[in-house]
């Protein structure tokens, strides 16, 4: 017999196990709209037009060659990262006080993030909203976090609970870490608004809470870079410390490419070089050092004023074909007089809606329509097209009725 014969079969992923399921359905009218990556009116993945010119130059550049990046990785990409999510301008930039490695996209930025804290940071504990992106408590638990949580979402407001979420902060030991989603919040798509955030930013300063910001949408959610970045920058911008997990993977639709930072904003440029040197030894056992492709991509176009300005018109047009289907669907449901009130698909934010269909509701429309999400009814509107519009609404009107 083999020596892993006791090896116990595990559950498919939950978020990533929808893609498998629907890869086996022979079914002419499958929709899979369970994980968060862009597709276009015809459902089809999308290379960004300026990803290939990026590509192009790099290619052209006969020079280039295949050798290891430093552990932090390309250090134009790392600077140019920073500069994306704080602002050309930013006093962290300019004091020095910030330092960004290169990581594996935004898990491998969120990992890295928790290993470093876990062995220089005196307060263990990390509070993630409920909902949350499902793969948080896993990385962060492995990363050697404590996680508890903080209320969140409003199922019956379809909105933030604010008041649950300030309550939770207010009690958190002092010193706590405290993760919070940059923009277009995932499963749910509820963000506070900026006069939240700045409540959200006093507590979390009087508390002297920790503020671990993951950006995996930056851009995605309005359209425009600067506006998603606001949470960001409104807590570097008041001299505290924070930390960010930057993604690439949807803003520049480089998934596959994995590439991502990790910033850590400190008091002053003496701790941020020790901090980076600390990172160092996390990464190198772990991976070594990140791959250089994906960096060089997004080097070429952020350092280049009309590439990036090309970047900035197909993000926003993601984003103008996301907030369209928003409103295609929501219309579809009024049109068949669909029971319930379905505004929350137009107000919230990002790729996805969180559609407040039970699990059972789920599978029945998976089963009879042949629709693929997430258990907790959430949506990728990414996913969904002119065409596909009414068999969903098909599916949701069914399943409510
Ligand atoms: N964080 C959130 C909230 C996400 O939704 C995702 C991707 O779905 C990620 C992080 C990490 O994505 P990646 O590792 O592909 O950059």
């Amino acid at each position: 017999g083999s020596v892993f014969s006791h090896v116990a079969r595990a559950p498919e992923d939950p978020i990533l196990g929808v893609t498998v399921a629907y890869n086996k359905d022979s079914s002419p009218v499958k929709l899979n709209l369970g994980v968060g990556a862009y597709r276009t009116e015809e459902g089809k993945p999308l290379v960004l037009n300026v990803v290939r010119k990026a590509e192009q130059q790099l290619v052209n550049n006969r020079s280039r060659v295949k050798e290891y990046l430093p552990i932090v990785g390309l250090a134009e990409f790392n600077k140019l990262s920073a500069k994306l999510i704080f602002g050309v301008d930013s006093p962290c930039i300019r004091d020095n006080r910030v330092t960004t490695v290169q990581c594996l996209s935004g898990t491998g930025s969120l990992r890295v993030g928790g290993e470093f804290l876990t062995r220089h940071y005196h307060q263990r504990i990390i509070y993630i909203p409920v909902p949350t992106w499902g793969n948080h408590p896993k990385v962060f638990t492995l990363a050697g976090l404590s996680v508890k949580s903080y209320r969140y979402y409003d199922p019956i407001t379809r909105g933030l609970d604010f008041k649950g979420l300030l309550e939770d902060l207010d009690s958190a030991p002092s010193g706590a870490i405290v993760l919070l989603h940059a923009c277009a919040h995932n499963p749910t798509g509820v963000d506070p608004s900026i006069q939240q955030w700045e409540q959200i930013r006093q507590m979390i300063r009087s508390k002297g809470l920790l503020p671990f910001f993951d950006s995996a949408y930056q851009g995605f959610a309005s359209g425009n870079l600067d506006k998603d970045a606001q949470s960001v920058r409104m807590f570097v911008a008041d001299g505290g410390e924070c930390i960010v997990a930057q993604s690439f993977a949807k803003n520049m639709g480089l998934y596959g490419e994995r590439v991502g930072a990790l910033s850590i904003v400190c008091k002053t440029a003496d701790v941020a070089g020790k901090v980076e040197s600390q990172l160092k030894l996390v990464i190198r056992p772990m991976y070594s050092n990140p791959p250089i492709h994906g960096a060089s991509i997004v080097a070429a176009i952020l350092r280049d004023r009309t590439l990036y300005d090309e970047w900035t018109i197909e993000l926003k047009a993601m984003a103008d074909r996301i907030i369209s289907m928003r409103h295609q669907l929501f219309n579809a449901l009024r049109d068949r007089d669909t029971p319930g009130d379905w505004s929350h698909i137009i107000k919230q934010i990002g790729m996805f809606t969180f559609t407040g269909l039970n699990v059972r509701q789920v599978s029945f429309m998976t089963r009879e329509y042949h629709i693929y999400m997430t258990a907790d009814g959430r949506i990728s509107m990414a996913g969904l097209s002119s065409s596909t519009v009414s068999h969903l609404a098909d599916a949701i009107h069914a399943a409510v009725t």
